[in-house]
C-alpha cells in the first residue's frame, strides 16, 4: 500500500477553508491556535512514517489522553473498575451533567470529562506522583522523552473548568469521588494540557493497535486483555456524542481531543493522528474527521 501517496492525496483534496465550525474557545488559550494548522502522521511498522503537513507541530492533546489514564488505572484495578464507572455511550455532550443524579454519580463511560474524573480520583489515589506518572508512561510508549505538559493551558483551563469543577463535585457529593477534588482536577487539567504532535501520537497508539506491545522496542507493556477492552470503548464512545458518526465515516476505533486532534488506529496495521483545530458541532475536528473517511476509502480498509 502506498500511504505517503494516499496521505499526499488527502492533502490535495482538503483545505480549512472547506469547514465551517469554529476553533474551541472555551478554554481561552485553544482560542489562539492558527485555525489553518493540518497535519497528519500514519505509523504502519519499525520505521515506516508517512505524513503531510503540521504533523511534527506540538498541539494541545486535551481528551485523547483519557485513554492514557484508562490504560494506567486499568493496570492497577483491572475489571474492578467497571464498579466505577460504566462502559455505555452517553449520547450527551462531553462535559454533561445531567445522567449523574439517574445513574448514582457512576459516569456513563471513562471518556467523558465525568468518567476521566473518576479516572482521576483513582490515580491520585493511588499513586505518590501520578502526574509523574502519566509523563513517563507517555513517553514509554512514544519512545520521546521530551513530552511535557503545557502549563500556559492547564492555568487557562483551570481559569475556566467551571463544569469539570462541578462535576468533580456533585460526584463526590454522590459517593463516586474519594479523595479532595483539588488534587483531581490539578491533575486533570494537566493531564488535558500534554502538548504532542501527530507524530508523537501516532506512535503512542501503535501500542493499542499491536496487543499492548511496543512496536520498536518488543516490549509487552499492556495485557492484551486491557487493549482490547480500550479498543472496544475507542470505538463505542472516543467520539463525543459523535461516535456513532466516526464509525459510520471512517470505521476505526479512536479518539479525538477539543484540541483538534484525532488519533485512530487499525488493529494489527497501524496508528493514524490527524489535527486541524476547527470544530465541528459535537466538538471533534471537523477536516480530521473527513481525512480519517477519505484514508480509511482510499485504502479501504477499516475494522469493518
Ligand atoms: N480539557 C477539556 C475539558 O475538560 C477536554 C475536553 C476534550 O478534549 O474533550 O473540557
Amino acid at each position: 500500500m502506498d500511504y505517503q501517496k494516499i496521505l499526499d492525496n488527502i492533502y490535495e483534496e482538503m483545505s480549512y477553508r472547506d469547514v465551517s465550525g469554529k476553533v474551541a474557545s472555551y478554554i481561552p488559550e485553544l482560542a489562539k491556535v492558527d485555525p489553518k494548522k493540518f497535519g497528519m502522521h500514519l505509523y504502519c511498522g519499525k520505521k515506516q512514517h508517512y505524513s503531510f503537513g503540521d504533523s511534527e507541530e506540538n498541539f494541545s492533546v486535551q481528551s485523547i489522553t483519557k485513554v492514557f489514564t484508562l490504560a494506567m488505572t486499568m493496570n492497577i484495578m483491572g475489571e474492578d473498575l467497571w464498579r466505577r464507572v460504566n462502559v455505555e455511550p452517553s449520547g450527551n455532550p462531553f462535559n454533561s451533567l445531567t445522567q449523574l443524579e439517574q445513574e448514582n454519580g457512576i459516569p456513563r463511560n471513562p471518556f467523558i470529562n465525568a468518567g476521566a474524573l473518576v479516572i482521576s480520583d483513582i490515580l491520585v489515589d493511588h499513586l505518590d506522583n501520578p502526574k509523574e506518572d502519566l509523563l513517563a508512561f507517555v513517553r514509554k510508549i512514544t519512545g520521546d522523552d521530551d513530552i511535557h505538559y503545557d502549563e500556559t493551558i492547564a492555568i487557562s483551563e483551570k481559569s475556566n473548568g467551571y463544569r469539570n469543577i462541578a462535576l468533580a463535585n456533585y460526584m463526590k457529593a454522590l459517593g463516586n469521588i474519594k479523595c479532595d477534588v483539588d488534587p483531581i482536577l490539578d491533575f486533570y487539567f494537566h493531564q488535558c494540557s500534554l502538548a504532542m504532535s501527530c507524530r508523537d501520537l501516532a506512535k503512542a497508539f501503535m501500542v493499542f493497535a499491536n496487543k499492548g506491545t511496543i512496536l520498536e522496542t518488543g516490549e509487552s507493556f499492556i495485557e492484551p486483555k486491557i487493549v482490547k477492552r480500550i479498543n472496544a470503548l475507542m470505538q463505542t464512545c472516543g467520539f463525543y456524542d459523535e461516535a456513532g458518526e466516526f464509525s459510520f465515516e471512517v470505521g476505526l476505533p479512536g479518539k479525538s481531543g477539543v484540541g483538534g486532534g484525532i488519533v485512530a488506529i487499525h488493529p494489527d496495521n497501524y496508528s493514524v493522528a490527524v489535527w486541524s483545530p476547527i470544530l465541528n458541532p459535537k466538538g471533534n475536528s471537523e477536516l480530521g474527521m473527513k481525512a480519517l473517511e477519505r484514508l480509511t476509502t482510499l485504502t479501504g480498509v477499516s475494522v469493518f
